[in-house]
């Protein structure tokens, strides 16, 4: 089982506009779809709750963390993001949404400032541009959806090891929407889709990218710490402190 965390802010859900949407919250919502998808196990925290939702023990037991956030970036502790950073350094999967891509913990991973262009309300077709890739498996060439918010390059950051989808939009943008990144012995896919009042997450194929990239990004290794220790040889060195030769 792969053991997923949905972590929400949960500031906008409340709103008539988006509960008409997600009833369930975002976090629900994704939590829904994921827990239908075989070998998945995923449960929704929030911020509210005490230690924003993730205490170590929750980290530890989470092999993938799912990320939604807007509002309320600068309301996530310093040190909570560094821990996710070392998590993820560690083996555990990240996987930031739509407006996540200025979350502490995404910003501390890249290293960039991974702004970008913006827009509401606007027709997006996703193409994929990586039909090789884990993630795109199941996938059409293309898909659209009828209103989504344009997010336009530049987009601040380090070069993707893949593109698995690039949107386009129609005022004519064009976006890097499916990135991926390794961190250390963690896996990193970032996804534009998912504007609050637009259905996004009940996209079927959208659904479908979600469940990938959660199989993709679970720890293949894991280190139960980072530590720099110091190495004894593979093989017996016998010159011992031999002269290095001058040339
Ligand atoms: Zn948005």
């Amino acid at each position: 089982m792969i053991r997923v965390t949905v972590w929400n802010e949960n500031i906008h859900d409340s709103s008539p506009e988006v509960k008409a949407v997600y009833p369930l919250g975002i976090h629900g919502t994704i939590v829904g779809f994921l827990n239908k998808a075989d070998g998945i196990q995923a449960k929704a925290v929030t911020l509210e709750q005490p230690e924003c939702g993730l205490s170590d023990s929750v980290l530890d037991e989470t092999d993938v963390l799912v990320w939604w956030g807007h509002l309320a970036h600068d309301k996530v502790p310093d040190e909570l993001a560094d821990k996710i950073r070392e998590h993820v350094n560690r083996g555990m999967g990240f996987i930031p949404l739509h407006s996540a891509h200025m979350s502490k913990p995404f910003r501390r991973l890249l290293g960039t400032s991974c702004t970008l262009r913006w827009r509401d309300g606007e027709f997006e077709r996703l193409w994929c541009t990586d039909p090789g890739h884990p993630i795109a498996q199941g996938l059409p060439p293309a898909f659209s959806l009828a209103e989504e918010e344009m997010y336009g390059e530049f987009f601040d950051v380090p070069h993707p090891e893949s593109v698995v989808f690039t949107g386009w939009f129609r005022g004519g943008e064009v976006f890097r929407s499916g990135c991926c990144w390794t961190r250390g012995y963690g896996r990193i896919f970032y996804f534009q889709p998912g504007h609050e009042t637009n259905p996004t997450y009940h996209n079927p194929n959208i659904q479908k990218v979600i469940v990938n990239a959660v199989r993709w990004a679970a720890p293949t290794a894991r280190r139960d710490r980072l530590d720099c220790s110091c190495a004894t040889p593979a093989e017996e060195i016998e010159a011992k402190g031999e002269e290095i030769p001058r040339f």
